[in-house]
């Protein structure tokens, strides 16, 4: 008797894309309903794929995925575009800063864990880069993941003595997770002195639902760009590969890109 694998329908952002062997895929996705997924798609690296073309890194797809029976990565069975986020491939910033937050999500997410709130977070994101507003919304999308997933930074009070950080200038400890007081931070191995604005400007993102992300001004986006990558570099235990490629790209003049999204940076 055939046996016929298990099959699922599932929308789905792809986080990561490889070649395998001759023509195969090797994809990292990300759904609302399964979580993180690793797939393959046979093929679909071939020159014309039909499939291979609805799978570039960070479109929203609709997918048919068999599960073998017997294990192994789930096969991807057919595959069509939802939104490819065009604009945002015009620019290497922009290509940068989505593969930037695919990376995150690839780094924090444990395999098929449902997140959905982190799905749609990602979503509106991608749509907000198209848009071209590109800092305050990686900024928004940082602080937001780290909340979904419990890493929400203290912002009212002093995580070593509990003071009342409202009149206070704040240092951010990486380590404990959230403001310090002088007093304390002068006690802490690596903390950053944070503007009143910066505190601010964290409070307002880290409760901003997703039709009222505040817009940064770009002094307040670089702070907050440094202290939230210590922050995060100190919870993953090491640096993002996609954020050292921004630095780079920030040291050198703007050139259009190709379009195309194949490899990691
Ligand atoms: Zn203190």
């Amino acid at each position: 008797m055939t046996q016929i694998p298990h099959s699922y329908k599932v929308e789905a952002v792809v986080l990561r894309r490889s070649r395998v062997g001759e023509a195969d895929l090797r994809l990292t996705l990300f759904t609302p309903t399964v979580g993180k997924v690793h797939a393959v798609a046979r093929s679909a690296a071939k020159p014309g794929s039909k499939t291979g073309g609805h799978l570039d890194l960070l479109t929203r797809c609709s997918l048919l995925l068999a599960q073998p029976r017997y294990g192994g990565m789930d096969v991807v069975a057919q595959a069509h575009t939802i939104h490819s986020f065009l604009p945002l491939r015009q620019s290497l910033e922009g290509i940068g800063q989505g593969l930037y937050m695919a990376e995150l999500v690839d780094r924090f997410l444990p395999e098929r864990l449902e997140q959905p709130q982190v799905y749609y977070l990602m979503l509106h994101a991608l749509h907000r880069l198209a848009q071209g507003d590109s800092e305050s919304a990686v900024r928004h999308f940082e602080v937001q993941i780290l909340v979904a997933l419990g890493y929400s930074p203290e912002l009212y009070h002093c995580l070593g003595c509990q003071a009342d950080m409202e009149r206070l200038p704040g240092f951010f400890s990486p380590a404990r997770g959230g403001l310090v007081c002088p007093r304390c931070g002068s006690q802490e191995a690596v903390t950053r002195a944070l503007s009143a604005p910066g505190v601010q400007a964290l409070r307002r993102l880290a409760g901003a639902d997703l039709g009222a992300v505040p817009k940064l001004s770009p002094e307040v986006c670089d702070e907050l760009r440094g202290l939230l990558r210590s922050y995060i570099t100190y919870l993953l235990e090491r640096d993002v590969a996609s954020a050292q490629f921004l630095d780079s790209i920030r040291r050198v003049p703007a050139e259009p890109s190709s379009g195309k999204l194949r490899t990691w940076p």
